[in-house]
């Protein structure tokens, strides 16, 4: 159902043998839902020797030297709370995720592109209000057209949406990988595929 060339990089970064931690904000709330923000296990010990988060939990695997060793924090939560920006960044990802990668005029999750609702050659702009999922046949469809010249209207209005929103929409997808100790950070209502 993924987009495959888009998610390709995120299902790496979710690597099992890399032992990364989850990263929570101060609230005990994952930083990002999608792509789930984690940390690198090096990234996760050097964060925890400055200080700057609190390890929730553990792996089994320990690093060892001659003075000292500690198990690879599993879950973080950062000491200081950071609050996300009231809207996020225009990106590719971002407006796949606001459309739940879904065609908006099919619901296909297959080959998607992006669409000008009001093409560029009638002075649509690339904006967050002009642009939306389609996959590769709709968009080969409407061409050049405007809605009305084509009959096809997205199901949903292009939007900006807030940071609140793009969280909401990236909990309906579950990391491929879960480690049991973020469970309890992570989702009510999807089941958890380990
Ligand atoms: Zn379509």
């Amino acid at each position: 159902m993924y987009h495959p060339n888009v998610l390709a990089p995120l299902e790496r970064r979710i690597s099992p043998e890399a032992c990364p931690a989850l990263v929570l904000n101060a609230d005990y709330t994952p930083l990002s839902y999608y792509p789930l923000s984690l940390w690198s296990w090096q990234d996760a010990v050097k964060a925890a020797f400055l200080e700057r988060v609190d390890i929730v939990a553990e792996y089994d695997r320990e690093i060892r030297s001659p003075s000292f060793a500690m198990r690879l924090p599993s879950v973080v939560a950062l000491r200081q709370y950071v609050r996300p920006a009231t809207h996020p960044a225009f990106t590719r990802f971002n407006l796949f995720l606001r459309d739940r990668f879904t065609c908006q005029y099919c619901g296909s999750k297959e080959d998607l592109t992006f669409d000008h609702v009001v093409p560029r050659a009638y002075g649509g702009r690339t904006t967050w209000t002009n642009v939306t999922t389609a996959c590769a046949r709709c968009n080969l469809r409407k061409g050049g057209r405007t809605p009305e010249e084509a009959g096809m209207h997205p199901r949903t209005p292009p939007y900006q949406p807030t940071s609140f929103q793009l969280q909401e929409a990236g909990r309906a997808f579950p990391p491929h990988y879960c480690h049991e100790t973020w469970r309890d950070f992570l989702y009510w209502d999807v089941e958890l595929e380990a």
